[in-house]
Formats: C-alpha cells, structure tokens, sequence
C-alpha cells in the first residue's frame, strides 16, 4: 500500500508534455513545442568553464548545506544591488533548484491542516507541493481585468484562521503579469496583519520588460520579515537542468530550512553551485541578451496573436508565456471533463504542436504558449492555432 498522500496527487503536466514531446521527437515526428518554460539558450560559456574548474580543482565533497559561503555572499550582493534587499550569507539557503526551495519552505513553515493561499491561476506544481508536505492548497479567485493579480480583497475573502502562507509568483507563470508597488503593498500589509508569510516567487525576475518590477520583500523591513524570497538560474541563465535555486529569508527561516536540507539532500551539486557563481560574477552581459531576446519575441507573438479573431489574452510584462482565453472555442468544442487538456491533446495529434492546458493552472477555458524558442518556431504554432480554432470560432 503507498501512501495515502498520493491519492490526491497528480505528476505535473508541464514536465508530462515535455516527456512526451520528447518521445514523439525521438520516434521521428516534427513537433512545435511551446510547452514548456525551457529557455532555448545554452548555459553561459564563462559560468561552465566554473563548473569545469571546480571539477579539475576536485571540489567534489561533501559540502556546507546551505551551499558555499562564496555563492551566498554573491547572491547578497545580487540582491542588494538589483533587488534593494540586504541580506547576509547565513540567510540564504541554496537548493536543488527552485522546486527544491520551494518544498524546503513549505516543510519548514506549514503544519498539517495549515492552508497555503494559491492565486489562480497558478504554476502546476504548488498546489501538489503543498499537498505532499500535508497542508491544504487554499484556491483564490483572481479576476481577468486585474490581469489574474491578487487584490487586497480577493486576499481578505480567503483567509481564515488557518491560513499560513501566500505564495506570490511575481512576474506570473502562466500569464506573465507583473505587480506593482502599491499592489505589492497592499497585499504584504493584510499578510503582516492577519500573521500570514509571504512566498515570493521571483524566478522570472530579470524577464520583465517595462521595468516595473520590485521585489516585496525590499518594500519595509516588516514585510522583509514575512517574506521569503525564492529565486534560481533556471530562467535567467538557461539552467534547467542543471538544478539551482535558492532562498532569502530571515534568519530563523533560513536555519530550518537548512535543518531540512541536511537530512533531505545535504546540498546542492557543488558542480551547479560553481556554474552559478559564475553567472553571478561574470556573465551579466549573456543574461542582459536573453532578455533582450525575449522582449523581441514577446513584440513577435503578441502582435501575430492580436490579429487572431475570437481569442484574448492577458497582456504580459514578463517572464515567457501567454496565457491565452479561449472561451469562444470551448463554447462550441466537444470534449468530456476538461476543455484545455482535450483541447491540447487534439492540437498535438492534428498540428502537432504542443501547449499547457489551463487546467493545469487552475482555468480550464485557457491554454498557455511558451516562446521561449525562436519566432520561426513560436509562428509558426501560432498560425497553427488560428487554423485549428477558425472553424469553432465562426460558429
Ligand atoms: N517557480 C516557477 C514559477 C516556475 O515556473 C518554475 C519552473 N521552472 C519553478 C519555480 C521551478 O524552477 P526550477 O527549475 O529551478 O526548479
Ligand atoms: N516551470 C516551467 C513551466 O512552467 C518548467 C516546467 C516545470 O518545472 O513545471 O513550464
């Protein structure tokens, strides 16, 4: 008999379509994949030539859990000059990516019973997170002309006396809105008054393109206080695979996270961890480019999709992803218990392209495109999704 945690528990959709995009390529079929959030670039060259060395030099023990002293001052430094946030090494808590960091917060903050705040909609992985640390993901209804952002009253007509956490991913996955300051505000201060922590997913910080992002974490130093701030290379530096992440937070948080990490993994690579100092140290300029990039591919598809008759979207200020409302589509599709997943799996099989469902974030009317690939690609998925819907939009 396994565990009764795994009744409610289902593996995430976003690595499922990859694997199966994956195997459908690997049988010799031409896939468009705008699955997953993967960026399309290769790991800076100085930050592998780290890792390279770090391996040459054998820094190949066992190491500091919280990860080496060296990479934490360089993310001090990062946040305070980038993000207005000061922090010292011993507050920062390096994990096997942000997954890792995330579920290092929640085993380190909830109880069984306690409820975890999730805006929909929200990235696929939380609510299961949350559920295999035996908290409760508590759903709050967001509303579209907000852009899906929370308000100060979506907040205060959900929280109830076990509520503990709110998990804020800034800018979003999946719809790439981004906050602003007095949003941000009004927010942390219904969380400081009501004893609820921040969790503020930021790992799409640098992929913002109007500048308005700011950390919450840097707005007051009550707010810093219940604040923990998860970050990572996968996004900014194409470090997918090579599993990065890391957390800031105050002191006491940070220690029992550390107290976690040491019995769940001891810490992460040293290998991933020099890879990663190097990107701090040396190659601002490669990451200054990628965003560069996506800002060019976020004009591309935006413009290509407002041409699209009978669709809406939310408009995104960053990370790589649109999410993309097709009520119009489902009004007259047939499909059994979920529009997008239905949706998704026809467009695969006849298009052979590959999106999100909604479903997976929590709003089954929507599918999400990641672009984070080059335009020919994005376009041409794109022009593919206007020919699949045509026919149920004119009915
Ligand atoms: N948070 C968000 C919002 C994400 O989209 C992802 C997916 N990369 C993660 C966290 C996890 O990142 P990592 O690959 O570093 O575990
Ligand atoms: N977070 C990315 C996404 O939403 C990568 C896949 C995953 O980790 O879920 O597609």
């Amino acid at each position: 008999m396994l565990s009764n945690r795994l009744k409610n528990i289902t593996p995430s959709v976003t690595v499922g379509i990859s694997s199966k995009v994956k195997e459908l390529k690997a049988q010799g079929n031409n896939i468009i994949n705008l699955s997953i959030g993967e960026p399309d670039f290769n790991v800076p060259e100085k930050a592998k030539e780290y890792g390279k060395k770090s391996l040459d030099d054998n820094k190949t023990k066992y190491d500091l859990v919280s990860g080496i002293t060296e990479l934490r001052e360089e993310i001090c430094k990062k946040l305070s000059k980038e993000n207005n946030i000061e922090y010292t090494p011993d507050q920062i808590v390096l994990s096997s990516g942000a997954k890792n960091s995330i579920t290092n917060i929640l085993l380190a903050i909830t109880d069984p019973g306690d409820e975890v705040l999730l805006p929909l909609p929200y990235w696929v992985s939380y609510s299961e997170m949350v559920k295999v640390t035996n908290a409760i993901p508590r759903e709050i209804k967001t509303k579209k002309e907000h852009d899906f952002k929370l308000t100060k009253e979506d907040l205060l007509a959900s929280i109830n006396e076990n509520s503990k956490l709110l998990i804020l991913t800034n800018p979003s996955n999946p719809t790439g809105a981004v906050y602003t300051k007095d949003e941000l505000v009004e927010i942390a201060k219904v969380c400081i008054e009501n004893n609820i922590y921040i969790m503020a997913d930021e790992i799409y910080e640098k992929i913002h393109f109007d500048n308005s992002f700011i950390s919450v974490a840097s707005l007051s130093p009550e707010i810093k206080d219940i604040t923990i701030t998860v970050n990572g290379f996968a996004k900014c530096a194409a470090m997918t695979g090579i599993r990065l992440g890391y957390t800031a937070s105050n002191t006491e948080i940070a220690k029992a996270m550390s107290s976690i990490q040491s019995h769940v993994v001891s810490h992460p690579s040293l290998t991933a961890q020099y890879i990663g100092l190097g990107v701090l140290k040396e190659c601002q300029d490669d990451m200054d480019n990628m965003v560069e990039t996506y800002k060019r591919r976020y004009e591309i598809i935006t413009n290509r999709l407002d041409k699209i008759k009978g669709i809406s979207y939310v408009k995104p200020l960053g990370a790589f992803y649109i999410f993309v409302d097709l009520s119009n589509v489902k009004k007259n599709y047939n499909y059994d218990e979920s529009f997008s997943i239905k949706f998704c799996e026809d467009f695969l099989n006849e298009k052979r392209v590959a999106l999100v469902p909604g479903k997976a974030f929590g709003i089954d009317e929507y599918v999400r495109i990641s672009y984070a690939c080059h335009e020919d690609e994005f376009l041409d998925g794109v022009n593919k999704l206007e020919d699949f819907i045509n026919p149920y939009i004119q009915q």
